[in-house]
């Protein structure tokens, strides 16, 4: 990659901005475009301005994300801005002839009931998970496009799929949050204004695999590099938690000390999602943030940020 221009698309969300932290290392010329100058919905703007901007690579990060209550209240935005996005630019890299191009997808285009771990030709052979099913169905059109193009044009554009993800610019607003700072802010919540319970959401039996968004920057620059293949690639950690256990790692780690209350009238999403991370592994990758280190990070960062409203 050096040397290349490589556009980083949704460059100020918490992927494409580990992304931009981790490219610094890779001396090429970083391209980034902000959401007021073009909206990646708009096929001919977004045409338009890669064009004009020639990148020999792409790193599609942008997305409209959010945990499962987000998901479930908004599927049309969900679906419509996840496709647009995807199949906009895509579409046009392929007409422009760029080099490489690597689409994030996202674990939970796999169907719910997927046998776990799940390896990559799970995809597509079962029903989704109900809650996030509107941004899976967007993610899994961008996949299938990008390797129909790779199939039928030879293009080197590869699709990876990462597993639950945490880490720096992480959303801790509570409506749009995923379950890591959601529990981070909760409990840091009701440890400083002396409240001694918190609820945590759904029985706490589910499981998830949980990677550090910098790992996964390094992973995708690791595959942009060597990964040709049009089949998908998993990117995990290998290692799973219950949501149960996960909130009493938090309040450790935040010191609340107070009782942690399941509500199982809140939904719990898929039973388990681990992936099957051994094609990556193969290739030699591995990640290397520990879950309770990575965590101990986000947590300090966020602390200190002046972001949170109750310090
Ligand atoms: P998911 O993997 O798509 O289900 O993403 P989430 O990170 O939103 O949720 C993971 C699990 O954590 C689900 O079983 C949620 O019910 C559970 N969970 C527990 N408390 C919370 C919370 O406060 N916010 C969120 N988003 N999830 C929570």
């Amino acid at each position: 990659m050096r040397g290349k221009r490589v556009w980083v698309a949704g460059h100020s969300g918490m992927v494409g901005s580990a992304l931009m932290r981790r490219l610094k290392r890779e001396r090429c010329d970083i391209q980034t475009v902000t959401r007021e100058d073009l909206d990646l919905t708009r096929q001919s703007d977004t045409e338009a301005w890669m064009r004009k901007a020639r990148p020999e690579a792409i790193f599609i990060a942008a997305a409209r994300v959010g945990g499962i209550g987000a998901n479930a209240r908004y599927p049309a935005e969900f679906l419509a801005e996840n496709a647009l996005i995807l199949l906009n630019i895509i579409k046009t890299a392929s007409e422009l002839g760029v080099e490489k191009l690597l689409c994030l997808g996202s674990s939970c285009i796999y169907p719910k009931h997927a046998e776990q771990p799940i390896t990559e030709d799970a995809l597509l052979t079962g029903s989704l998970e109900p809650t996030n099913e509107a941004y899976a169905i967007a993610k899994i059109a961008g996949i299938k496009l990008a390797s129909a193009y790779a199939e039928q044009h030879g293009c080197r554009f590869i699709s990876v799929m990462p597993t639950n993800l945490y880490g720096q610019n992480d959303n801790f607003d509570l409506d749009h949050s995923h379950v890591i700072p959601a529990l981070i802010r909760k409990m840091h919540d009701a440890r400083v204004s002396h409240r001694d319970s918190v609820v945590v959401w759904g029985t706490g039996t589910p499981k998830r695999e949980f990677l550090h968004v910098d790992d996964l920057a390094d992973a995708c620059v690791f595959l942009m590099k060597g990964y040709e293949s049009p089949k998908l690639i998993n990117i995990g950690s290998g290692e799973e938690i219950s949501i149960g256990e996960l909130a009493f790692l938090i309040a450790d780690v935040i010191d609340f000390r107070g009782r942690i209350v399941f509500d199982a009238f809140k939904p719990d999403g898929a039973p388990r999602k681990l992936l099957d991370s051994s094609r990556l592994h193969r290739l030699g990758w591995s990640h290397k943030i520990a879950l309770r280190a990575g965590i101990e990070e986000l947590y300090h960062r966020w602390r200190t940020s002046g972001r949170n409203s109750l310090v």
